[in-house]
């Protein structure tokens, strides 16, 4: 097989494999795109996160919904492995103090 004739065949395979992907997890893709298309105007850096990262765990730490009330952060913290830690101490920090 030449080496062109591999590439097509693994490209072919890539695509197929995508494909399933996209047929198995219809409702994860669905939820991607709204993420993405959500927050293509404006998104939070990580000091913007920092900043209000405080009232963002009390409202989940109340119950409240902050998906709702804070989608920014809310996205944030999903794609951000970091304010993600952050907020989890935060977290843990509200629920390990009396009320
Ligand atoms: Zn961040």
């Amino acid at each position: 097989m030449s080496l062109n004739e591999k590439i097509k065949d693994l490209l072919k395979r890539l695509g197929s494999s995508k494909e399933e992907n996209a047929m198995q997890m219809p409702a994860d893709v669905q939820k991607l795109i709204e993420m993405v298309e959500n927050t293509q105007e404006v998104e939070f850096s990580c000091e913007d996160v920092y900043n209000i990262l405080d009232q963002y765990t009390e409202l989940v730490y109340h119950g409240d919904d902050s998906a709702e009330l804070m989608p920014l952060v809310e996205h944030h913290i999903e794609i951000c492995p970091d304010c993600r830690e952050e907020f989890e101490a935060l977290l843990r920090i509200l629920e390990a103090v009396p009320a």
